[in-house]
């Protein structure tokens, strides 16, 4: 069998989960499980989060089917809402929780009669300029809401467009914006991301919504006392299938982009960019072999890549590689540092794993 593999650890998941909670303590954590928990096979996050987790997380209404044929009863979050007044009476059945943004779903709640009222999160637009109500427009919002016999528990909800950044300036300006509106509606809040979470404190409400942290990445520039107890959950692993011996000078892959600048041994990886690996990786980026960092070398291709491991005596056929996360040695590689090499995000390279690739859980 191909020796590609991601592999899961879902005890990471769950630590992962419980640092979340330990940071923000006055708040309730929704794990946001969308796009197939970033990568990672939904309803196995799913089950392993379900015991800890008051409520789940997914964009939209075919990822929370999903997660309710397969058994999971837990509340689900549905972030951008719905799409269609007709999937309400699925929301209703199922039990899901919706996000509102848009004045024809205020439209449709208030005309539909659920057998148990809906909770919504009224999405307020702060600073995002995505999804959301104007903040002007909320205290009109909020009070439809409120007498909609429809709706049910009623929270206001606002995303962050730099809380990853560093620089707080415009971070402060779009809390202030919904802290000042939470107050004067007496609302709880739903605000904080990964990065809030993580970083702002102040931005911690009633719920707070940590996403891609819950996988072991820190989307914050720099590492805090927090991020560092983060535990990486997917292991990309492959081993080398050849190896060969190329004279200085000779070019290695597609438009011979690397040269070698010196007598060099090439391994050839089970890894392509149709398994998900970026083709955007540059020479240079980082390797576990055996657990030893060496660099890429040559353009990715479809179902393989290439690896300089001239300096790696131990190197061999069958030896193996990681791609991120932890080899079976130990040695550890962060998806936030390939990613950097990638000219990409880790929530690009995990929910980038392509369904080629099997999913191998541990911890259960
Ligand atoms: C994806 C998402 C999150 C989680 O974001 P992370 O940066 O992964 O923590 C939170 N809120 C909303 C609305 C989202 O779409």
């Amino acid at each position: 069998m191909r020796p590609l593999a991601a592999h899961i650890d879902l005890d990471a998941l769950r630590h992962n989960y419980r640092v979340a909670t330990a940071c923000a303590p006055r708040s309730q954590s929704v794990a946001v499980i969308k796009a197939n928990a970033y990568g990672h096979g939904a309803l196995a996050c799913a089950k392993a989060l379900e015991p800890l987790a008051p409520a789940l997380a997914v964009a939209c209404i075919e990822e929370a089917l999903v997660l309710r044929e397969g058994g999971i009863t837990a509340p689900i979050v549905l972030l951008e809402g719905f799409f269609d007044a007709d999937e309400l009476a699925l929301v209703d059945a199922r039990g899901f929780w919706v996000s509102v943004h848009s004045e024809w779903q205020v439209e449709a709640l208030e005309a539909f009669r659920p057998q148990t009222p809906i909770p919504v999160w009224l999405k307020v637009d702060s600073g995002m300029h995505r999804l959301g109500f104007a903040p002007e427009r909320v205290a009109a919002i909020w009070q439809r809401l409120k007498t909609a016999p429809g709706v049910g528990e009623l929270h206001l909800m606002s995303h962050f467009a730099t809380a990853d950044a560093g620089d707080s300036g415009y971070f402060e300006r779009q809390l202030a914006r919904i802290t000042a509106l939470g107050e004067t509606l007496d609302a709880p809040l739903c605000l904080a991301n990964s990065p809030a979470t993580l970083a702002y404190p102040a931005a911690h409400g009633a719920w707070n919504r940590p996403g891609v942290m819950l996988y072991g990445s820190n989307p914050l520039e720099v590492d805090n006392a927090i991020t560092r107890e983060l535990r990486p959950v997917m292991s990309l692993r492959s081993e080398i299938i050849a190896l060969r011996e190329i004279a200085a000078g000779e070019p290695v892959g597609y438009g011979g982009r690397w040269r070698a600048a010196r007598h060099s041994r090439i391994a050839v990886v089970a890894a392509g960019y149709g398994d998900g690996v970026d083709r955007h990786a540059v020479d240079g980026t980082p390797v576990l072999v055996n657990g030893q960092r060496c660099p890429l070398v040559g353009r990715v291709s479809m179902d393989m890549l290439t690896v300089d491991v001239t300096d790696v005596t131990s190197a061999a056929i069958g030896s193996e590689v990681t791609l991120w996360g932890q080899s079976e040695s130990g040695a550890h590689l962060g998806v936030d540092e390939v990613a950097r090499y990638c000219d990409a995000i880790s929530y690009t390279l995990l929910t980038g794993v392509l369904p080629r690739v099997p999913r191998l859980y541990s911890g259960a």
